[in-house]
């Protein structure tokens, strides 16, 4: 095979305790919180609604160190969404929420970072939101830790600081569509496969960040994310 550009280089993220994940899609859910839903001007339970990024979103944070990203062009309003990210190792489509388990590899910290004045443009003309959320570093992520050292995470503290002062935080129960019904949905959508990550959805509390400001995020089990805008 001659390919007549550069291929592009594969995306992977780091495991705790070695090796490497390679990303193949970043599926994300909106509204997955009910304080996040309301304070976004909605109340109730709708049916879960997904949006993608590009792989090659990612920023990878190696464990300990603080990671960067630039703020982004067109934005005045930047935003942070502190994340559980569920790695994929094992494929399917129509998985049952009861089997959904079987099909995670492992879990990170992950931030969702927003355009969120881009997004709510997009928002009232009916546009898609790919420019307020898929743009270039909008998802930092945490090396993965594997399922078979934190068991199936269906609780648990996930919060987020910037520069030290609380912004975000819930436990992962208060889902509004758990992880296992997030993948019954997803997956009855499209068919997953080995190395997708799904941004599981943000709590409330949502804000924005500026050039110098430093954001911490955490989740019981899987250590912390350190992001600095630039
Ligand atoms: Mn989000």
């Amino acid at each position: 095979m001659s390919l007549v550009i550069p291929a592009p280089v594969p995306v992977t993220v780091p495991i705790t305790g070695g090796g490497r994940f390679p990303v193949r899609r970043i599926y994300c859910v909106g509204r997955n919180y009910v304080e996040h839903a309301q304070e976004m001007g909605f109340s109730g339970r709708e049916p879960p609604f997904f949006f993608l990024k590009p792989a090659d979103a990612i920023v990878v944070v190696p464990d300990g160190e603080t990671g960067t990203i630039d703020y982004p062009s067109l934005t005045k309003n930047l935003h942070h969404e502190i994340e559980l990210v569920v790695a994929i190792g094992t494929g399917g489509r129509n998985i049952a929420a009861a089997d959904a388990a079987k099909h995670i590899w492992g879990y990170a910290v992950g931030l969702d970072m927003t355009r969120r004045d881009l997004q709510n443009d997009m928002k009232k003309q009916g546009r898609p939101w790919c420019i307020g959320k898929g743009f270039d570093q909008s998802a930092p992520i945490s090396p993965i830790t594997p399922i078979t050292k934190t068991g199936e995470l269906t609780t648990g503290a996930i919060s987020l600081t910037v520069n030290g002062q609380p912004r975000q935080k819930a436990d992962l129960k208060d889902l509004i569509w758990n992880v296992a019904e997030t993948i019954e949905h997803l997956s009855a959508a499209w068919e997953l496969a080995p190395g997708d990550l799904i941004y599981s959805g943000t709590p409330a509390g949502v804000g924005a960040v500026v050039a110098g400001d430093v954001m911490e995020g955490r989740i019981d089990g899987l250590g912390t994310l350190k992001v600095a805008v630039r």
